[in-house]
C-alpha cells in the first residue's frame, strides 16, 4: 500500500548509509523515498536508487558491507514493509530474551520463512539470491577447490563471466573471516551473492560425493561450457516439475536472472541467476524447443518434449523480446495428468449429494459450469463426465481443444483451420445420436441455442461459461438473447467455483485472523474466538508459501420454480440471489470458502482474494450447519 504523503518520512538507514559515503546525496535520497512512497508494488529502497540512476549495485553493496552491522536487519524488514512495527517488537522481545539474533526470533515467530528473509536480505543490499545446487554450477569453477574449505568456511563459487569475476554464495553478509578465504581464492574478483546456508551446506556434501565417486574415472570437463548449461536448464525444468510448477520463468533483469515458478496459480520467487548465464541459458532452450537460434529480435514460440521419472511433459516455450534479453516462459503440461475423482474436488458431502442426484442422474437439461480462467471447471466437468460414463450412455464433446482423453468419450477437438469450425461442429454434434452433450464454452446466441435446443430435445448438455457467480451465469444467458421462457424450461443448474490454495500440513500451526481481515469480511472477533484457525508458515515442502495444492470453493445453484418464475420476469440479479438463498438452500461460494477456512483447509486471505461478495452472509454457525 502506498504511505501518505503527509505522513513524515520514515528514515531509512541504507539510505542514510549511503548519504553518509557521499554515493548519494540528501536530496537525491528524499526523491528516491517520495517515489518509494507511490509505488503500487512495493519496492526496495536500493532498487529505486538504482532505477532512478544515482547509484550503481555494487556501490550500495559496498556500503552495506561496510555498514552491515550498524543496519538492524529489523529496521531493514520493517523499511520495506515486510514486517509489521508489532511483529518487530514481539521479535525484539524474543531476542532479548533468549539471546538470538533478530532475523532468527522473526523466523521462530512465524513472521517470516528464512527464504524470505535472506532473498530481501539480499536485494536491499544489492546482491543477487541464489539457492545452489551442485547440478547447477559450472564444474570448471569447482576444479581445484578443495570441499574441505569450502566446508570451514561455508562459501559455494558459482558461476564465473567473461571477466573471470566469479559469483560466491555466502549465507550472510558480514563475516571477516570468510571474506579472507574468498579473498585468497579470488583476489578482488569476485561479486558476493547470498544464499540460503542450508542449501549452501548441502551443495558442498554434494560436491564433496561427487569428487568420491569421480576419482580414478573421468574427470568433468575443466572448461564446464555447453555442457553444464544443458544441465543446469534440466536441472530448472526438473526442479519445476518436482514442485509441481505450472510455468517456469527465466526473466532478465537489468542486473540478474530471476527465476519464478507459478505453483497452485501464484508467481513463486526460486532464485537468481548471474545475468552472464542468459545468452547461452536461452540458447539452450531455443535449441530444445527447435526454436531459431540465430533470431534474437523477434518473439519466437516452441515446444519441448521432456520426460521425467518416465513421465512424459509437454512444454510450450514462449521466447519474449525485452529490453534486458530474452525472457523465456515455459507452461509445463503433463501428459498423464490425471482425472480426478468427483468426492477429490473439495464439496462438502451435503452439496456432493445433491451434485449426483439434482444434476449428474438428471436424464436431460442444461448444467453449466462457470469461472474465471483457472478456476479449475474444466477439472470439474471431466469428473462429472466421468462419473456418467458407462456403456448405456453415449457422450459426445466439442471442445476447443479436448484436454484430457477418457475412454469410452467421443471428444472432437475444434480446429478452424482444417475447417472444422464450431459451428459446424455443432450443428454435426446432435446428428451423432448423443445422449450426453459437452460444448466445451457457451460462446455466442448460436452456441447457446444449440445448447438450448439439444436440451429440449431431451438431451443432457454440459457446457463452461466465464462469470462471476451460478447467477451472473444466468443473466448470461439472458444476455445473449435467449428467450427467459427457454432458459427455465432447459437449465437446471449453475455450478460456479475458485480454486483457493491449501494449507501445507508440513508447516501448519495454529493462527488467529488479524480483526482487519475479518471485518473485510464481514466478520466479527467475538464469532470467530470459539474456532481455532491455522495457517501454514512455510517450509521447504510447500517452497516456502505455507501452501501445498488447491481446494475448490463451489455455489451449487439448483434451479427451482420460484427461481424459474424469476428468471421469466425478468428480475433484477439482487432478487433472483435473494430468492436462490432464501427457497434453495444456496451456500455461496464464499460462504463455501469460508467454512473451509473455519475446518482449516485455506486462509481468509485466499477467500478474500478469489470469492466474490455478491452474496449477503449468514452467521458463522449456519454456514458450518449448511456445509456439513
Ligand atoms: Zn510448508
Amino acid at each position: 500500500m502506498p504511505r501518505s504523503t503527509n505522513e513524515p518520512q520514515k528514515q531509512s538507514l541504507i539510505g542514510q548509509a549511503l548519504v553518509e559515503d557521499e554515493v548519494i546525496t540528501e536530496a537525491q535520497l528524499g526523491r528516491a523515498l517520495r517515489v518509494q512512497a507511490l509505488l503500487e508494488q512495493p519496492k526496495q529502497l536500493g532498487e529505486v536508487l538504482i532505477d532512478l540512476g544515482y547509484v550503481g549495485k555494487q556501490a550500495i553493496s559496498d556500503t552495506v558491507a561496510k555498514h552491515g552491522r550498524s543496519m538492524r536487519i529489523g529496521d531493514m524488514l520493517l523499511e520495506q514493509g515486510i514486517i509489521t512495527e508489532t511483529d518487530l517488537v514481539s521479535a525484539l522481545e524474543l531476542h532479548k530474551e533468549q539471546d538470538i539474533r533478530v532475523g532468527e526470533a522473526l523466523i521462530r515467530l512465524g513472521i517470516l520463512n528464512e527464504h524470505t528473509l535472506l532473498f530481501n536480505l539480499a536485494h536491499q543490499s544489492g546482491m543477487n539470491f541464489i539457492e545452489p545446487e551442485l547440478a547447477m554450477i559450472e564444474p570448471g569453477i569447482l576444479s581445484g577447490v578443495s570441499p574441505d574449505y569450502l566446508e570451514r568456511f561455508v562459501f559455494v563459487p558459482f558461476s564465473r563471466n567473461e571477466d573471470g569475476v566469479t559469483t560466491v554464495v555466502v549465507p550472510e553478509i558480514e563475516n571477516a573471516s570468510r571474506r579472507d578465504a574468498i579473498e585468497e581464492l579470488y583476489h578482488g574478483n569476485y561479486t558476493l551473492a547470498l544464499g540460503p546456508p542450508d542449501s549452501i551446506k548441502q551443495t558442498i556434501e554434494e560436491f564433496r560425493n561427487f569428487r568420491v565417486e569421480e576419482q580414478g574415472a573421468r574427470s568433468r570437463d575443466a572448461e564446464g561450457g555447453e555442457d553444464s548449461v544443458i544441465q543446469l536448464v534440466n536441472h530448472l525444468i526438473t526442479r519445476a516439475i518436482e514442485a509441481r510448477a505450472s510455468d517456469l520463468h527465466i526473466e532478465p533483469m537489468s542486473d540478474r536472472i530471476r527465476v519464478r515458478f507459478r505453483i497452485d496459480g501464484v508467481l513463486v520467487y526460486k532464485t537468481d541467476l548471474p545475468i552472464h548465464l542468459l545468452p547461452r541459458i536461452a540458447s539452450r532452450i531455443k535449441i530444445m524447443a527447435e526454436c531459431n537460434i540465430a533470431e534474437h529480435q523477434r518473439h519466437q514460440g516452441g515446444r519441448i518434449q521432456f520426460t521425467q521419472d518416465h513421465r512424459e511433459y509437454d512444454l510450450r516455450l514462449s521466447v519474449y523480446i525485452t529490453v534486458h534479453g530474452e525472457c523465456l516462459v515455459m507452461r509445463i503440461l503433463s501428459k498423464q495428468a490425471g482425472l480426478v475423482g468427483l468426492d477429490e474436488l473439495g464439496m462438502n458431502p451435503s452439496m456432493l449429494e445433491r451434485f449426483r442426484s439434482d444434476v449428474l442422474d438428471q436424464p436431460a437439461g442444461v448444467v453449466l459450469i462457470t469461472g474465471p480462467t483457472g478456476s479449475g471447471k474444466t477439472t470439474t466437468l471431466y469428473s462429472s463426465l466421468d462419473y456418467c460414463n458407462d456403456v448405456a450412455t453415449k457422450i459426445t464433446t466439442a471442445e476447443d481443444p479436448v484436454e484430457y482423453m477418457i475412454d469410452g468419450i467421443i471428444q472432437c477437438s475444434i480446429h478452424d483451420k482444417a475447417g472444422r469450425t464450431f459451428e459446424l461442429t455443432l450443428r454435426e454434434i446432435v446428428r451423432q445420436d448423443p445422449d450426453i452433450i459437452v460444448l466445451g464454452e457457451i460462446r455466442d446466441h448460436t452456441s447457446a441455442g444449440v445448447a438450448i435446443q439439444a436440451a429440449l430435445t431431451g438431451h443432457k448438455v454440459y457446457s463452461t461459461f466465464h462469470t462471476e457467480d451460478t447467477i451472473g451465469g444466468l443473466l448470461r444467458l439472458i444476455d445473449m438473447d435467449i428467450e427467459t421462457f427457454l432458459i427455465s424450461s432447459t437449465v437446471i443448474s449453475v455450478l460456479a467455483q475458485r480454486l483457493l490454495r491449501r494449507i501445507c500440513t508440513e508447516c501448519v500451526a495454529p493462527y488467529m485472523p488479524t480483526p482487519r481481515e475479518l471485518h473485510r469480511l464481514g466478520l466479527d472477533i467475538a464469532t470467530v474466538r470459539e474456532y481455532e484457525f491455522k495457517k501454514g508458515h512455510g517450509c521447504k515442502h510447500c517452497n516456502y508459501t505455507g501452501f501445498f495444492g488447491r481446494v475448490g470453493a463451489y455455489e451449487l445453484l439448483i434451479l427451482n420454480d420460484a427461481i424459474k418464475e424469476a428468471i421469466l420476469a425478468k428480475r433484477p440479479a439482487h432478487v433472483i440471489r435473494q430468492i436462490s438463498m432464501d427457497t434453495t438452500g444456496l451456500v455461496s461460494m464464499r460462504e463455501d470458502a469460508i467454512a473451509k477456512v473455519v475446518r482449516g483447509e485455506t486462509v481468509f486471505d485466499e477467500v478474500l482474494r478469489h470469492t466474490p461478495s455478491s452474496f449477503s452472509l449468514r452467521p458463522l454457525r449456519q454456514i458450518l450447519s449448511m456445509t456439513q
